[in-house]
């Protein structure tokens, strides 16, 4: 080592931050440089009290739930175009989880249906797979990159990386990559559909699962090559565009009796 070297003035990493630069956590090249809401703000529509600032529940402290206003954001996760190309994905599957009459949703039919065991689920038929399943992915994905503690259940290990990629290419995968479950939850009490619940890891029939809670939707969501039960994957939205949104009364499942309990 020379003594040049050893000449140099110390840089501790505070120095640092000053002129420290995060990388779009998505595309890893260009400036990250947005607000970015880590979970889809369209769904925090029905969960805004007039005040514009939304209840964020934890477990065992529901009855003091945090106030947050616009919802739960982060600075520097992604770049503005990433921003944009994940916006799209969202304004899609919120057109079609509200019902939406435009024109280029003509093609969509909504069906309520009752099955023979009394299960009663939503079906939408003519959905884009690729935008539905890539917008459930977002969610997914980012609340894994997050550095927020709210999210901290949610690491995706090895499978950041590939959810990563399929986002920046654009690729859904297959029906059973990532699958998820939706339940729309029925029930009288407003306050369930103001609350967001922090996401956390528990099991539907012995397998592991992504549980989050916005508005009173649940998105249950499997890793791939876990076997999901198979009344679970005929949840999954498939490739044809249909979509099925299971529909349950609070008392319905254990798999979210704990968290309905608290209400
Ligand atoms: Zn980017």
């Amino acid at each position: 080592m020379s003594d040049t070297m050893l000449q140099l003035p110390r840089i501790t990493p505070s120095d640092y931050r000053g002129n420290e630069v995060d990388t779009c956590k998505l595309c890893l090249t260009e400036e990250a440089t947005t607000n970015s809401h880590i979970l889809s703000e369209f769904n925090y529509k029905g969960a805004y009290d007039s005040l514009h600032r939304i209840l964020l529940v934890e477990p065992k402290k529901i009855y003091h739930p945090k106030i947050m206003q616009k919802g739960l954001r982060e600075k520097n996760l992604l770049c503005l175009s990433c921003e944009t190309k994940l916006s799209k994905w969202e304004r899609y599957a919120d057109a079609i989880l509200n019902g939406s009459t435009r024109p280029e949703f003509a093609n969509l039919s909504y069906q309520r249906i009752v099955d023979l065991k009394g299960m009663e689920y939503g079906l939408v038929r003519g959905a884009d797979y690729a935008k539905f399943k890539l917008y459930l992915l977002t969610n997914l994905w980012r609340a894994s990159v997050s550095t927020s503690s709210y999210f901290r259940f949610v690491r995706l290990g090895k499978h950041e990386e590939l959810v990563r990629r399929m986002l920046l290419s654009g690729n859904p995968g297959d029906k059973d990559d990532y699958g998820c479950l939706m339940i729309a939850v029925v029930d009288k009490s407003q306050m369930f559909y103001d609350a967001i619940r922090q996401p956390d890891v528990i099991k539907v029939d012995g397998v592991p699962c992504f549980r989050f809670f916005i508005a009173g939707l649940f998105y249950f969501y499997f890793l791939p090559k876990t076997k999901a039960p198979e009344w679970v994957k005929f949840f999954f939205i498939d490739r044809t565009g249909n979509l099925r949104a299971l529909r349950a009364k609070r008392e319905y499942f254990k798999i979210f009796s704990d968290f309905l309990s608290n209400f």
